[in-house]
């Protein structure tokens, strides 16, 4: 059984793996945070690290999944007990020193898979900064495991909840937790929270509207002074068949997005500076 878990590796199987070809290194990295009165906090750990591990587990020797980034930025959700935050430089920094450690040891491509929404642009910063500390000779990725084309077309067909419904602790993430855990999901604590000032401009929804687009402006308020509960969308709409079915069309999204990545060429920098200024290297 061919190994695809880092933590498992020793550093002679991690060398060999790195001389033998190009794997993809994935670093899922997620927060705990309030997810309602019905989920648990650590909603976007699971999801997300679950997603990777069962998208690793089908192509094993493609990929080394890296042991996840548990705690992430979620300071606008303070007021919940239970969350803990990272600030966001320090969260930056150290995102961008695990893939500077991966760099390091010779894996070209990593890709950084996201399961809290506010992680986001930290993790896009961090993965730019990696890409411009090693002058371009490996890169890094990032995503969020439910941005990918395989979720947004099974969402689009499954989805029952308006613009909004699909937030947090919402009718999407409820049904995922729902197929992986039912055990841990109170339904009958579920509700619909929306009411946050939502406009054509503003609007939170990890999937998109009716257009699939993200809203035209960003803007994160505090949580509590539009959440009662911590939920943002509609979570009385989650079901477990929904759940199965964007757990199964997010692994392969991530698959999707491993194989065009591992297809896609590094190619060399062209310095056409006069050599006067070859002497500064950037
Ligand atoms: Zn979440």
């Amino acid at each position: 059984m061919e190994k695809y878990r880092l933590g498992e590796m020793t550093w002679p199987e991690i060398k060999t793996i790195i001389e033998e070809g190009e794997r993809i290194a994935i670093v899922p990295t997620a927060t705990y945070e309030d997810h309602g009165h019905h989920l648990p906090i650590d909603t976007d750990v699971l999801l997300c690290t679950e997603v990777c591990e069962r998208a690793a587990a089908r192509i094993p020797d493609e990929v080394v999944l890296v042991p996840p980034i548990i705690h992430g930025y979620s300071p606008h959700h303070m007021d919940f007990p239970g969350t803990i935050s990272i600030d966001g430089h320090t969260y930056i920094e150290y995102v961008k020193n695990v893939v500077n450690s991966l760099m390091h040891a010779g894996f070209t491509k990593i890709l950084l898979v996201n399961g809290h929404g506010s992680n986001t642009p930290f993790n896009d910063v961090a993965a730019r900064l990696a890409i411009v500390e090693n002058k371009g000779k490996a890169l890094c990725a990032s995503v969020c495991y439910w941005a990918t084309g395989p979720i947004k077309n099974v969402v689009s067909q499954l989805r029952e909840s308006e613009t909004g419904g699909m937030g947090h602790a919402c009718e999407f993430e409820t049904s995922l937790y729902l197929a992986l855990k039912p055990e841990f999901v109170q339904m009958d604590k579920a509700v619909k929270d929306m009411n946050r000032h939502t406009t054509p401009h503003f609007w939170i929804d990890l999937i998109g509207g009716g257009t699939g687009a993200m809203s035209a402006v960003s803007l994160m308020e505090w949580w509590s002074s539009f959440s009662e509960t911590g939920t943002f969308g509609d979570a009385t709409l989650a079901t477990k068949e929904k759940g199965e079915a964007f757990l199964e069309a997010s692994i392969q999204g991530i698959i999707d997005v491993v194989r065009e990545y591992a297809e896609r060429p590094i190619p060399p920098r062209v310095d056409h500076r006069p050599q006067k200024g070859k002497e500064i290297s950037l």
